[in-house]
């Protein structure tokens, strides 16, 4: 956190009990920010996030929900808002595949994706944003994927949602542009997760750098949109992805 008064709040950072969402709640913590380290079932993983950041010196506490659960997420997120202070930075992180040639894709695997990579990240900003145009200040960075502006067979579900989510990222930029807030996406390529770990390394062949990325490259951008130097650029999507989507 940059600037001459610290801000009240804290940030909440979707799915961070490991891979890319655990690097960024690293990342803003270091920045000065408490943070919320969601997680839905990997507890070990979530208070293992939590207890790192404490190690060095931050602030951090780990928040059990499902968040395509409106039920979970609404009292888990005023907990965190009555603990930490209101939620000045969302990072809309968690994220799920649920693969399938479009032939044979069951509704269950669209809904899963769907509700997980778009619909949670709405509702999450919704319930977000009230606090941020209160306090002028406001940053919703949005992790979705080079998948959806490029295609990738097998994954129309996944897709959808990040091409969606880069939709929604712009319009409510707009929409709040005036009261402070910046809303950004992230597009990462192939990030060495383990989400990614049962993809052929083949893949690699695709990428310009000729290797997959780190969780903590993905991570230092969103610092970046997260801080008070970066309250110019809003709607954006940033690619973060060794040269694929060039
Ligand atoms: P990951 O290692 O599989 O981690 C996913 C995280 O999301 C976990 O913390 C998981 O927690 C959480 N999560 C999943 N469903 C959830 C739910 N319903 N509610 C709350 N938390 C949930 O994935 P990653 O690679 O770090 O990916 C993070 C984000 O980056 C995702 O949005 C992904 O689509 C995007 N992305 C990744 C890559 C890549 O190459 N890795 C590329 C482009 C975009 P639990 O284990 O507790 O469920």
């Amino acid at each position: 956190m940059s600037g001459a008064e610290p801000r009240r709040g804290c940030a909440l950072v979707t799915g961070a009990s490991r891979g890319i969402g655990a690097a960024i709640a690293l990342a803003l913590a270091r920045d000065g920010w408490p943070v919320a380290v969601n997680y839905r079932s990997s507890e070990q993983e979530a208070q293992a996030t939590v207890a790192l950041i404490v190690e060095e010196g931050g602030s951090a506490v780990a928040m059990q929900a499902d968040v395509s659960r409106p039920e979970q997420v609404q009292p888990a997120f005023e907990r965190i808002s009555g603990s930490l202070g209101p939620v000045l930075v969302l990072v809309n992180n968690a994220g799920v595949r649920a693969d399938g040639l479009a032939l044979t894709l069951e509704d269950r695997q669209w809904h899963e994706v769907l509700d997980t990579n778009l619909t949670a990240a709405f509702r999450l900003t919704r319930l977000a944003l009230r606090a941020m145009v209160r306090a002028r200040f406001g940053r919703v960075i949005n992790i979705a994927s080079v998948v959806g502006p490029r295609a990738n067979p097998g994954q129309a579900n996944y897709a959808a949602a990040k091409a969606g989510l880069i939709g929604m990222t712009k319009t409510i930029a707009v929409e709040v542009a005036r009261r402070g807030v910046t809303v950004n996406a992230i597009a990462p390529g192939l990030i060495d997760t383990e989400m990614t770990a049962d993809l052929e390394g083949g893949l690699i062949d695709a990428v310009p750098a000729r290797r997959p990325g780190t969780p903590a490259e993905v991570a230092a951008c969103a610092r970046f949109l997260a801080s008070e130097d970066a309250g110019y650029v809003t709607g954006s999507t940033l690619y973060v992805d060794g040269g694929l989507s060039a």
